[in-house]
């Protein structure tokens, strides 16, 4: 057999071993770096941004991103067991953390490392908000909407850098930025496209729910985003989260499910 012939069968054998079915969309997603080769270089990275910022510990602020965190976390873990995916988060290593940035930004790294920044705290304003922007993010994570937006090239040099020895070059930690546009300028500024963005709203309403939060809060913060982004606010953020009418009202238009299905994991009242 000629090389091209092996190189495509080999293309096609990864590709098949390479899709693995999103237990949140019941879809194969396509995946040609796994979860274990990419988690230990988005573990690297994270703490790389930590070590590079101002990391804001032990205030009032700094330990309800850690509570509503972990609340998210758990919502995440009873969904998932409840769909009898338990193994689903098995390698997710939690970690929550508030920086301290202008920017008016969150994002969660593949395998659940959350970074809020200091700047959104002015449009979640209270813990509910927080949970919406928190339980948003988190949602993205687990769709692997980060994975799904590289593309195929970006993907392909990626899982040859998770072949050589993880984060180990500032090549490939460069790659990783690039391709979940992380990083203190860009944050979650790689647009998603409308479509994950309705998923991830919609995961996140659940998610705040089961967790013990009025999903209502849900419209009340992305209406305050959509004054933000007015004003010539050029924040990232705001413009690759267009929050207009249409997402308000889709949002408003599933409160009520997010409610009733918090209602069957036993949550009795919504905060
Ligand atoms: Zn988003």
């Amino acid at each position: 057999m000629n090389s091209p012939k092996v190189l495509i069968i080999l293309f096609v054998l990864v590709f098949l071993s390479a899709c693995q079915t999103n237990p949140f969309t019941g879809k194969k997603d396509l995946a040609l770096i796994s979860n274990s080769e990419l988690f230990p270089m988005s573990f690297q990275q994270y703490d790389e941004v930590l070590s590079e910022s101002k990391v804001i510990k032990n205030t009032k602020e700094a330990n309800l991103v850690r509570s509503v965190g972990e609340k998210i976390a758990r919502a995440a873990e009873q969904y998932l067991n409840a769909e009898g995916e338990s193994g689903y988060l098995k390698d997710y290593k939690w970690e929550y953390h508030l920086i301290e940035s202008d920017q008016i930004n969150a994002w969660c790294m593949p395998g659940g490392k959350i970074a809020v920044y200091t700047g959104i705290l002015p449009i979640t304003q209270d813990e509910a908000g927080l949970a919406v922007v928190m339980g948003h993010e988190v949602a993205h994570a687990l769709l692997n909407h980060g994975q799904r937006r590289m593309s195929q090239d970006q993907l392909t040099q990626l899982a040859g850098a998770a072949g050589s020895a993880a984060m180990g070059s500032s090549e490939n930690a460069k790659l990783f930025n690039q391709a979940f546009g992380i990083g203190s300028q860009v944050g979650i500024a790689l647009p998603f496209s409308r479509k994950f963005e309705n998923q991830a709203d919609e995961l996140g309403l659940k998610l705040m729910a089961i967790a013990g939060y009025n999903p209502i809060a849900g419209v009340h913060l992305w209406e305050r985003m959509s004054q933000a982004s007015g004003g010539g606010n050029s924040s990232e953020f705001l413009s690759t989260h267009p929050s207009n009418q249409t997402r308000i009202n889709k949002i408003s238009s599933q409160v009520e499910d997010a409610k009733a299905l918090a209602r069957k994991f036993g949550v009795t009242s919504f905060k």
